[in-house]
């Protein structure tokens, strides 16, 4: 990251003392100074816990793939706007507000976001901003939660399912935190993470369609309930693993991580991966505003309605000039 980026990044950093936001200045940045310990790799220690529980998952999400076609259309609808709220609170919540603070977001929007987040039952936004800050700090290394040099199974789900490289845990415990342990609406979230994921990926998906419209119990549960939780674990699973590997890299050639539209698509707006690993501040993580990125269209949506507010956005200057730099020449933009 060049010097005018990194300044931008921390002045956009300091605009903080009402109650929108926290001051911090966030771990975001790669950090090139770190060198992997030598001598042989720790061994793999399988967590079985989480092999058994992902398999369970993975069958009875298969069984609501197969039990779509007796769902009712609005069971269906019920399911697409669930998909959406636990999708915002990873990509709006966890991801561009907390782990990287690439905007301000009111109490109410907090509030929404954090039980988005626990409709997606991915950890809690605390935990999840930790490794993602982790993940872009240290991206491609033994510190790298989801390390995609280990190929696209360990970057996917694999990392979930064995113990935690020593020195993710190690870089993990020296970030600072200060920004999300202030924050009341993460910390409420993190106390009552368990009790938060059975009532919103759970309950209420799964009740909701049973009450109002009379849909059957079981239907309920394996659609909107696990059929949902599983798409929307995969769809942001697939920003580790395939836009990690697979697309073009026109802002920096020399990282890992890559545009992928697919990626962009299912995860919405997640996957133009090589712009937000380069600018990692940036609100929309892109620059190419809503394609692709319903994401980007509801924070602007918050922000329009008073909710959220200071949104950073990297100038089109600096933009040319970090692909005129580093890029693979793939830009089509310019
Ligand atoms: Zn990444
Ligand atoms: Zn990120």
């Amino acid at each position: 990251m060049s010097e005018t980026e990194t300044r931008t990044h921390r002045t956009g950093k300091q605009q903080n003392g009402d109650a929108m936001s926290e001051t911090s200045t966030v771990e975001d940045v790669f950090d090139d100074t770190y060198k992997e310990k030598d001598g042989p790799k720790p061994p793999r220690m399988l967590v079985w816990r989480n092999i058994i529980l992902m398999s369970i998952l993975h069958i009875g999400a298969l069984y609501g793939l197969i039990v779509i076609p007796s769902a009712s259309a609005l069971t269906l609808a019920w399911t697409a706007v669930c998909y959406l709220i636990s999708a915002l609170g990873v990509t709006a919540g966890a991801h561009r507000l907390w782990s990287h603070r690439s905007y301000k977001a009111s109490f109410p929007l907090r509030v929404f976001l954090a039980i988005g987040n626990s409709m997606a039952f991915q950890n809690d936004v605390y935990e999840w901003a930790r490794d993602h800050r982790v993940h872009h700090k240290y991206s491609e290394t033994d510190a790298d939660p989801h390390n995609a040099t280990r190929g696209f199974f360990f970057a996917h789900i694999g990392w979930l399912l064995v113990r935690k490289h020593p020195d993710v845990i190690e870089k993990g415990r020296k970030l600072d935190l200060a920004d999300l342990r202030a924050d009341k609406v993460v910390m409420f979230q993190r106390r009552h993470y368990k009790l938060s994921v059975v009532i919103f990926c759970f309950l209420v998906p799964t009740l909701v369609p049973w009450y109002f419209w009379g849909e059957s119990l079981s239907i309920a549960y394996f659609v909107p309930g696990l059929l949902r939780y599983a798409v929307v674990l995969n769809a942001t699973w697939l920003v580790n693993s395939a836009a990690h590997i697979w697309g073009n890299r026109p802002y920096d050639k020399t990282i890992n991580p890559r545009e992928n539209p697919m990626v962009a698509f299912s995860a919405i707006g997640e996957g133009f991966h090589n712009y937000h690993h380069t600018f990692p501040f940036d609100y929309s993580t892109s620059e190419f505003g809503w394609k692709f990125n319903i994401t980007t269209a509801f924070i602007d949506l918050m922000c329009s309605l008073g909710l959220a507010k200071d949104c950073k956005k990297v100038s089109k200057e600096v933009i040319m000039a970090r692909i005129q730099r580093t890029g693979d020449g793939s830009n089509k933009s310019g």
